[in-house]
């Protein structure tokens, strides 16, 4: 399943020489902060490489739309709703029910850190609080901190250890909370309405999530998981929110600004396999008389995990809108963090222009020029995409590359830049 969506990307890269591309899966690069006191590893709350990356996993299946328990999303959800004039055909399935989205987002464990150094155990940065900085406000063990977490973490240990938020998602994982399971800021200049407060800055973007709700119990089940927030979908809703979305669960409908998320005032039940439908017209004032409850397996709700498995076409849109304007989202993926990279919205002019090859058609050797000096990250590939040559280079203008190696043929030169990523075809006679 990777490695045909791999082979579909790589495809899809080629074909930027001769179009331009405006749906993509975007893969964002995360790096996941762990803070712990000196435990061993595996140790709460100094996690196991199992646990960590299981999140990445469920984050990719979540925004997928391929996610634990999608199964169980009734063949008749909210068809009656559905019928709505408000509705688009795009918010739909064949059965006429409201749609689950493929976002066409996806997420990586980094392979670099921002020194382009390879990471030992990828996406993961290990910090033990007790060598940061003396915090003059209190304790540095975020373990002592409640719901006042989020004071410590803006003002302490997010500043302290925030990785460039332009070329990765940071996500902090600790201890403490004292009943919060998780928090996110909201994307900067997104162009979405309705975006509450709390904006993240080059300090703070990023979610947090508690330690004990971070990773799913049915992918690591030798974890540390606080039940029933233990299937990864703490750290799904908060990455929503970090894409601009907000609450479902509120009455009227519209108030997430969405049209596709039957909204309702119930209060919701805890456990999972609620029956459908839920809280039937218990919010009646917009679009409609909620025929068929309230959509108590969204992510942006507030059901356990194991409820919870969708994002709608609206949602999907919000997001990556947000993904396509924000600061801080729209040049993550394009700095040859991830094994594949992001190249939605990105303009086909300024792919095509950020680099050239001479000579070409070229013989033993060729030169790539890049248009200012950054660093740079090369592969050529051969015609059925397997990397031949890898090159990083920094801080370059100009990388000559030996193809003495090269048999005689077509290849593809990827170049990864810190602002561009592009493909030329390269002739080897
Ligand atoms: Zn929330």
């Amino acid at each position: 399943m990777r490695k045909n969506l791999l082979s579909i990307i790589f495809l899809s890269l080629l074909s930027l020489i001769t179009i331009n591309v405006s749906a993509q899966t975007c893969v964002i690069p995360v790096i996941i902060h762990v803070v712990h006191g000196g435990q061993a590893v595996g140790t709460y709350p100094n996690l196991a490489q199992g646990q960590l990356n299981s999140q990445i996993q469920v984050l990719n299946d979540d925004y997928a739309g391929t996610g634990f328990n999608v199964s169980l999303y009734p063949g008749s959800a909210f068809t009656a709703y559905a019928t709505n004039t408000i509705i688009s055909a795009a918010s739909k399935d064949g059965l006429g029910r409201i749609k689950i989205a493929n976002t066409n987002i996806s997420f990586c464990l980094a392979l670099y850190d921002s020194l382009g150094n390879t990471l030992a155990e990828p996406g993961i940065d290990k910090i033990n609080y007790n060598a940061l900085p003396t915090y003059s406000a209190g304790t540095k063990n975020p373990g002592a901190y409640s719901t006042n977490i989020t004071t410590y973490l803006n003002n302490y240990l997010k500043p302290k250890t925030i990785w460039n938020p332009n070329k990765y998602f940071n996500i902090w994982v600790t201890d403490g909370g004292g009943g919060l399971l998780g928090y996110a800021t909201f994307p900067a200049g997104s162009t979405l309405p309705g975006i509450p407060t709390g904006l993240g800055t080059a300090t703070t973007d990023g979610v947090w999530v508690y330690g004990k709700s971070f990773g799913s119990s049915n992918i690591f089940p030798g974890g540390t998981y606080a039940i029933p927030y233990d299937m990864g979908r703490v750290c799904t809703h908060e990455t929503g929110h970090w894409f601009g979305l907000t609450h479902i669960a509120d009455c009227p409908a519209s108030s997430d600004w969405c049209d596709d998320t039957p909204g309702g005032g119930y209060t919701m039940p805890a456990g999972c396999s609620k029956s459908y439908p839920l809280g039937v017209g218990t919010c009646t004032t917009y679009p409609s008389n909620s025929p068929d409850g309230e959509m108590f397996m969204n992510f942006m709700g507030y059901s356990d995990d194991c409820d919870m498995y969708m994002f709608t076409q609206d949602q999907a849109n919000r997001m990556n809108t947000a993904r396509a304007n924000s600061p801080y989202r729209k040049s993550l993926g394009l700095h040859g963090l991830c094994p594949t990279s992001c190249v939605l919205g990105v303009n086909k002019s300024i792919i095509e222009n950020n680099f050239t090859i001479y000579p070409n058609p070229a013989y033993d050797h060729f030169v790539i020029r890049i248009g200012t000096k950054q660093n740079v990250k090369i592969e050529v590939r051969d015609a059925i995409g397997k990397v031949i040559i890898e090159k990083s280079s920094s801080d370059s203008e100009t990388v000559m590359i030996n193809a003495s190696a090269l048999s005689k043929g077509i290849y593809f030169v990827n170049v990864t830049g810190e602002n561009f990523k592009g493909v030329k075809k390269l002739i080897i006679e």
